[in-house]
Formats: C-alpha cells, structure tokens, sequence
C-alpha cells in the first residue's frame, strides 16, 4: 500500500478514537520536501532573488496589451512595469516578510464583470490567475510567479435577512465587520478570531471559528456561493446546483479555481451574554495544568472555546515567570451563552479543577462581546510584524504536545511568538469528519505556533525556531490546516491537509471546471501550481 493510502486509511481508524484514549506520536510518518530552487527575476529592469518551487519559476513580462483589459474593466490594471507597482505588490500581502515571487500585472477589480474580464483576458493570452482577498495567508499566496493577481479588496458589500437569519457577502469583508453588521441585527456567525482577517480567504480554507465546538468549522454554514469560472461564466454552487463545486469551495483555499465573488452565509441568533475566564499558570506545572483542564472541558458544553496558550507573562506576572524565561501558560474558556446564568454555568467547570491554587492570576466569566474577542486577538496577532506559522489538528494527548513544545516557548528569539491550542469541550470532538465538504480536518484539538517578530534582522532565528517547533510538532499531527499551513515552505503539507480520498476528489472537480489550468492552484510541488 502507498504511505498515503496507509496514513488515510489509519485516519479512518481514526475516527474511532474516544477522547480519551490519545493518540501516540509515533503513528505517523510524512513526507518532506524542500522549499525548492533559488532563482532570479527581472522586473523593469530589476533583479529580485526568488525562492520558488522550480515549476514556479517564470520570467515576469510586462509586454502583454494591458490597455485592452484596462478598457474592458472598471477597476485599475497595474502592470509590472508601471512605476508604482512593486508598492502594489508589496501591499498585495498583509505580512512583513513578502514573497519573493512577482506576478505580471495586479488587476484591481471593482465589479463581478471585471472578474470575468480578468479572468477571460488571462485565458485568451495563455495568462495564469490568483486571487487575492484580504493578502492575509501568513506564507503570501496571493502572490505567484508571473500571471495576474485579481485584487478583490474592492468587493466588500452585504445584505442580510433578519427574519431568515442569513446574509450575502461579497469576499472582502472582516471579521470585525462582518461581527459589527450581523450583532446589529441580532445575529452571528462563526467568524476567524482575528479582527483584520477577510472572510472569503477564510470561508474558502474551511474556517477555524469562535464558538467551532458548537456552530461547527464556518464553511458548514455555508449555503452557496457565487463563482466566476474559467470559462467566464457567473454561476452559483450549493446543494442543488454544481454539488461537487461546492463540495470543493467548503476546504480547497488556496488551491480554489474559480473566483468566489459571493457567499451565501446561514447566520445565527447572537449570543447575548458572551463571557470569558482566564488563568495564568507556571510553566513548572504544565502537565497537570494541561491534563485537568482538557478533562473540564469534556464537563463543560460545546459553545465554551476552551485555549490554552503558552506565551510571554504580563508585565504583573514577569517576576514570578522569571524562571522560564518569563512566560507562562494561560487558559482562556470564552462562553457563547445566550444569558449569563447559561455562561456562568458553562465556565463553572474550570473553577472546580484541582490545580487552580496553583493559578497565579485568574478571572472568571467576564463579560465580553465579539469586538472585545477581535481586540484580544487582535493583540496577540499584532498588525505590521514578521510571522510564520503552522496550525495543525491532533488527537495526541494534549498535555503531551505541549509538554514536548514547552521548553520551545522558553527559549523563542521573540517574546511576542506564541503556541497556541483549542480544545474540544462536550462530548463532540472539536473537528470531526465531515463527508459534505473536502476540508479534512478530524481531531480532538487543533493549533500550533506562530513566530511574531519585527526586525529582518532576526529572521533567520526565529525561522529555526519555527521549524524546530513545527519538526517537534509534527509526530503529533494527524491533518495540516490548509488555511494556516507553510506551503511554501514544504509543499508536500498541501496534500497532508487532506485525506488521500478527498485529495482526489478536490483534483478531479479541479480539471472539471479549470480544464486549461487558467488558476494557479496550490503553490508548490503538488497539485497544479
Ligand atoms: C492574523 C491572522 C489570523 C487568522 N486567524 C484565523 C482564524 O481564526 N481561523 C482561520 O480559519 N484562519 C485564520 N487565519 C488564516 C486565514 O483564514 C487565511 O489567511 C485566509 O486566506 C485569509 O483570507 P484572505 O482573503 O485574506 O486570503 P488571501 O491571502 O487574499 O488569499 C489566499 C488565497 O486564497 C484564495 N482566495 C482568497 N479569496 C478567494 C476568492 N474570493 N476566490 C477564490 N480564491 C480565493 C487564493 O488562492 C489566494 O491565493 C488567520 C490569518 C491571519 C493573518
């Protein structure tokens, strides 16, 4: 049997597990691969170093009949010669490290009828295509080698239905503001953590939600979503139309080969008393930390996200944690309760844990509210840093993950990196299979860590540290997140993001609908790049 049959194959028996019963690092193996060739390209006359995938490489061409597009669009074209282009391309991606690729022209569209003009411009001069949301995939995969990024930032308007509880979005919209908008008429939905992150990038990758355990991953409160295809056609995948684009839309990400111009959200009723707990601990008592909080969350319902963070101490906190460098572990539990005895009643449970005289600070069921939740997560993802990350899904023992990656946070190069886990509360697991859409994810708890830091001067260690971590973290890791995974830094996590089975069928509707290959695809090694 191939190594890739075997692993799904054991992700199969995967699902049996109970909670209880981890999973051992050992059991699977991965494939690695390299980044891939180093190599040049010329823009207006520049050289710039490259790191790309060699089937990436490709010379930037600034020559093709821009002015026919720009005549066909409302938005702006910026070709690779134009003099304000490599500021465009820059801006193209929200982190400070910038890829090292280039495309031919950003095309800035302002209408779904640009997006089919850009796409079909593409196709008639042998032109790839990317996508671009809100620039925010931490490796900047709005940006390939050569092709057209089509800028969508210009497509962020909504319609909601308060009686049917659902909303219409156009991709380039926030999480803060699409909170903001729904909270005004009574609804939620299960929005991205960080204020800034924009939701067609995140809907497409499947979407790690506040409030997962009980609305699920976002992309199953999907119920359609518009597409401009290949061929230039507007047209509508859900249940009952284009089923296997659908299919694909709920967990491809960043290999999705249409343009998502429009989401069709199903929203819920907002809760009315979101309340959160929070206890800081030494690292010196991780394990049982760790061990005694996931078993409370099994206690509590599925609407508390229960976190546990290992980071940098507040500054009231720093000379207790001077032992370890000074970080700690801190549990944050947020309740989406819809009255605050239903809150309260839903954190109770991690005030009855048996390390809690060892918490070295503690606040219990505080009010707080989505916009609060965005400026918290806000904080700890800051804007205008260095990053690099790796979110993946275990069923590992949690203790055990965070055990092996304690000593890591200890030593960081950068204060402000951060090792994060949620767990599962209630009976159901955080992530569980879902047949319907091709996101993967299966695991009883999922996370990982994300290097934030500010200097150029400091990337080079703070990028062994991440693949130190990640290398430490891999053994435990049953899926990568696609939306949160380094493709470019080893490509061969694209396909470990899914099952061998789903894989396949994301490929095969791939060729269905972008039969000449007109979008770029998954960056990388594998699939079509
Ligand atoms: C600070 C921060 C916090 C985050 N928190 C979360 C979180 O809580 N949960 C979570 O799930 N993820 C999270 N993410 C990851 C996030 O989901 C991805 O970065 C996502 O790609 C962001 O969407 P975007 O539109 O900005 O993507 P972009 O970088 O613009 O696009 C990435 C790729 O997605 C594809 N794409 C994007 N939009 C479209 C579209 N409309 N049509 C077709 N293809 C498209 C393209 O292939 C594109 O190359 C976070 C990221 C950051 C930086």
């Amino acid at each position: 049997m191939h190594e890739r049959e075997r692993d799904a194959a054991m992700s199969d028996a995967e699902i049996l597990c109970k909670a209880d019963s981890w999973d051992q690092p050992t059991r699977r193996s991965f494939l690695t691969s390299t980044a891939g060739a180093v190599g040049s390209l010329i823009v207006g006359g520049a050289v710039l170093p490259t790191v790309a995938a060699a089937a990436n490489a490709k010379v930037i061409r600034a020559d093709f009949n821009w002015g026919a597009l720009q005549s066909r669009i409302q938005g702006e074209v910026v070709a690779a010669n134009a003099p304000e282009f490599a500021e465009a391309r820059s801006a193209l991606v929200w982190n400070k490290i910038k890829p090292d690729r280039s495309p031919d022209a950003i095309v800035r569209v302002k209408t779904e009828n640009d997006c089919i003009a850009a796409v079909t411009f593409a196709r008639e001069n042998g032109l790839k295509v990317v996508v671009r949301g809100g620039g925010h995939t931490w490796c900047g995969l709005a940006v390939r080698n050569g092709g057209i990024t089509i800028d969508l930032s210009a497509l962020n308007e909504s319609t909601i239905d308060e009686q049917k509880q659902t909303a219409v979005i156009q991709p380039v919209i926030s999480n803060r503001e699409l909170a903001r908008r729904l909270g005004e008429q009574g609804l939620a939905f299960p929005i991205g953590h960080c204020p800034t992150v924009k939701a067609g990038g995140y809907l497409l990758n499947g979407g790690m939600s506040w409030n997962m355990g009980h609305w699920g991953p976002a992309c199953l409160s999907v119920e359609a979503v518009e597409f401009v295809t290949s061929d230039g056609r507007l047209i509508k995948a859900s249940a009952t139309e284009h089923q296997d684009l659908y299919w694909a839309a709920r967990g491809c990400g960043p290999g999705m080969f249409a343009i998502a111009v429009r989401f069709h959200l199903k929203c819920y009723p907002l809760p009315k008393a979101i309340a959160a707990s929070n206890y800081c601990f030494s690292l010196n008592d991780l394990r049982a930390v760790v061990d005694e909080v996931v078993a409370a969350g099994r206690r509590m319902p599925d609407n508390v996200e229960l976190s546990i963070f290992l980071k940098k101490a507040p500054p009231e906190l720093a000379a207790e944690c001077a032992d370890n460098n000074g970080k700690l572990c801190m549990i944050a539990a947020v309740a989406f309760g819809m009255t605050g005895e239903e809150s309260r009643a839903a954190l109770a449970p991690l005030e009855e844990i048996g390390v809690l005289n060892k918490a070295l600070a503690r606040s219990f069921n505080q009010p707080s509210g989505f916009d609060e939740l965005a400026i918290a997560s806000g904080e700890t993802w800051p804007e205008n840093h260095r990053n690099l990350c790796e979110n993946q899904c275990s069923k590992a023992r949690p203790s055990d993950i965070l055990m092996a990656l304690r000593d890591k946070i200890i030593e960081a190069p950068s204060d402000k990196s951060v090792i994060v886990f949620c767990q599962s509360t209630g009976t159901r697991n955080l992530l569980e299979p879902h047949p319907e859409v091709a996101l993967s994810m299966d695991a009883t708890s999922y996370g990982g860590s994300w290097a934030i830091w500010e200097h150029e001067a400091d990337d080079a260690a703070n990028r062994k540290w991440q693949d130190e971590v990640v290398a430490i973290m891999k053994p435990f890791t049953s899926q990568h997140y696609i939306g949160e995974t380094d493709i470019v830094q080893d490509p061969a996590r694209v396909q470990e993001s899914y099952t061998a089975e789903k894989w396949q069928r994301l490929e095969a509707i791939r060729a269905k609908y972008d039969p000449q290959g007109v979008f770029f695809g998954f960056l990388g090694g594998t699939g079509k790049a």
